[in-house]
């Protein structure tokens, strides 16, 4: 037995008892007379004590031979320590040590392993199972364990069943590149990995088994934006006979579910945004709102005067930064200069102070009168104290603007508070969006996504005009989940690919699996998906996903500790019948 107990579960009450402990040499401090040994495992550190008077000689050498991360195993047994240590849970005990056993030796790690560490974060992924073994690390995997298990529980007591779907298939339509995998079999033939298991869902509702769910890989190769992994994980649901109430009902008790048990945190019903809407009011349509400063549209009242930067724009919009009015000149124009940066790309702003006595001055005094700011203010629900920010331009890229100053201020105000919670439904999704190079229209969510009820016969005439039964659910300024209620018979779903630029043929190329079931009747079905990885840290309270996955890839997509993607030896090459040109 390499244990009798864990290294963070005794305490007082075990004082005498005779225990045999095994785990890492975390820390060791010698004395000569007496050495100390911080002894961890997965559940926490224990002190083991050696000294002079009560420890063998050849014991007390043993112990000074210890290195870092050697993995012993003690026998001994539980003392009160005559210093305590309030910081652990092990802090009113000790262990004499009677026997060690040194189970394996270890190289001296690369970076220190305290929650706290001196490893960048290229050394940490290189030694991820040394990383991995620091308590914020650890952690966060146990914390994700439990996130899982909590939708396991919630689904499986919803009736849902758990069905694995392949991963090697052909390409499914999320919008990005597949990876693709060489068939050794079927020369020059390729499968593709999932984007998600879309397709195989809907044909599981085909199936008849009605409510669905995985937790699942999914594989995109995406350029890595911040924060993006090409591999990530889904929550995956379906279910057939059902409306989007349904789905809505469903999934925000999935997630008020794991609000409570996760952070003992209660939400009210979820507010339901309207696509239109959330762009409006939020320039985005996954809003932040657990904070206000909402978008105020200032475009007809601030039409009226001689400011030709204003009047030329299709938009003028405004938010109100509360606090603001106090801002030094050279602290504006920072701001100017913030927003102004190639990655926001406003040409330039126009502000409002709103004095505490009641007057405003702007930087378009020459333009407008007092009456005139005062509408604004009034617009943008400004107080006194607040600055109001205006941007103006065409309506896409100025509310895109503002949305990121909105969240930059928000940030340095401090009002992204992690742990409060606000999610939201975003609801009524334009079906089709028009890719501004090709000219070609793509479906917004996919291609398996149903016009709202009555709107099939405006994709004629008015293709960007098309509502689809699309949601997402936002949870403080992240998309976490979004899905869809399908269409499900043939007719529908040509007419889909027709206007997505599909052949018939290509159609049927591609998706003539899904077209043939959809003739041997297909139940209404809808779905959704949730990132996993996002999901996790943000009910953490934190934003990189990176620190919940256990073995994450790098922002080139590349696994530095195992050195993936590699060449292929020119044997595997020949066997898959593939060459390589550079
Ligand atoms: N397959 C979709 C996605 O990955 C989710 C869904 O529509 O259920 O975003």
């Amino acid at each position: 037995m390499y244990r009798s107990h864990t290294c963070g579960e005794l305490r007082a009450s075990d004082i005498n008892t005779d225990v045999t402990l095994s785990g890492w040499v975390h820390k060791s401090r010698d004395k000569g007379f007496v050495i100390w040994i911080d002894l961890r495992d997965r559940y926490g550190i224990i002190q083991l004590v050696f000294d002079e008077e009560r420890t063998e000689a050849e014991l007390l050498e043993k112990a000074r031979s210890l290195g870092r991360e050697f993995v012993i195993q003690v026998k001994g047994k539980v003392i009160e320590r005559t210093s305590k240590n309030p910081n652990i849970l092990t802090g009113d005990i000790e262990v004499l040590v009677q026997e060690l056993v040194v189970l394996n030796q270890s190289l001296v790690p690369p970076f220190t392993l305290d929650d706290t560490t001196d490893g960048g974060d290229d050394l940490r992924m290189k030694y991820r199972y040394l990383d991995i073994r620091r308590r914020p690390v650890k952690n966060n995997l146990i914390f994700r364990s439990k996130v899982s298990m909590e939708v396991r529980k919630y689904l499986t007591n919803e009736g849902f069943i758990e069905v694995e779907t392949p991963y090697l298939i052909k390409s499914t339509p999320e919008g990005a590149r597949d990876f693709v995998v060489p068939s050794r079999m079927n020369e020059g033939q390729f499968y593709a990995l999932p984007q998600s298991p879309q397709t195989f869902k809907q044909l599981l509702m085909v199936g008849g088994l009605d409510k669905y769910f995985q937790i699942v890989k999914c594989f995109r190769d995406e350029d890595l934006r911040a924060d993006r992994q090409p591999e990530f994980t889904q929550i995956d649901c379906e279910m057939a006979f059902v409306e989007q109430e349904d789905i809505l009902q469903v999934f925000e008790g999935l997630t008020r579910h794991l609000l409570m048990e996760i952070n003992q945190k209660e939400v009210g019903p979820f507010p339901r945004l309207t696509y239109d809407d959330a762009m409006e009011k939020y320039g985005n349509d996954k809003p932040d709102i657990r904070f206000g400063m909402e978008f105020a549209e200032l475009t007809n009242i601030a039409q009226h005067r001689d400011f030709a930067i204003f009047n030329s724009a299709e938009i003028v919009v405004g938010i109100a930064i509360p606090g603001g009015a106090s801002y030094t000149r050279k602290e504006i124009d920072k701001l100017i200069d913030w927003i102004r940066r190639p990655q926001i790309g406003a040409k330039g702003m126009v502000y409002v102070k709103c004095n505490e006595d009641g007057s405003f001055k702007s930087s378009v005094d020459k333009f407008y009168n007092q009456e005139d700011l005062s509408t604004w203010a009034e617009k943008s629900s400004a107080k006194a104290g607040d600055l109001i920010c205006i941007l103006s331009g065409s309506i896409h890229e100025t509310r895109s603007q503002l949305s990121a100053l909105r969240m930059e201020m928000a940030e340095r105000l401090g009002l992204r508070n992690p742990d409060h919670f606000a999610p939201l439904w975003v609801i009524d999704f334009p079906l089709l969006e028009l890719d501004e190079e090709s000219g070609n229209y793509h479906a917004m969510h996919h291609p398996f996504t149903s016009p709202k009820p009555g709107q099939l016969s405006l994709l004629e005439t008015d293709p960007s005009a098309v509502r689809a039964n699309a949601y997402d659910l936002v949870l403080n300024g992240n998309e976490i989940g979004g899905g869809s209620i399908r269409i499900h018979d043939k007719e529908t779903q040509q007419i889909m690919f027709k206007h997505l630029g599909f052949t018939p043929e290509e159609a049927k190329a591609q998706f003539g699996f899904l077209l043939d079931a959809f003739q041997y009747g297909a139940p209404p079905h809808g779905g959704i998906a949730f990132g996993l990885d996002r999901l996790v840290a943000i009910l953490g309270g934190q934003e990189t996903i990176r620190d919940f996955i256990a073995f994450p890839k790098n922002n080139s997509g590349r696994d530095v500790m195992i050195d993936a993607p590699s060449l292929l030896d020119p044997e595997q090459l020949k066997e898959l019948h593939l060459r390589i040109e550079t």
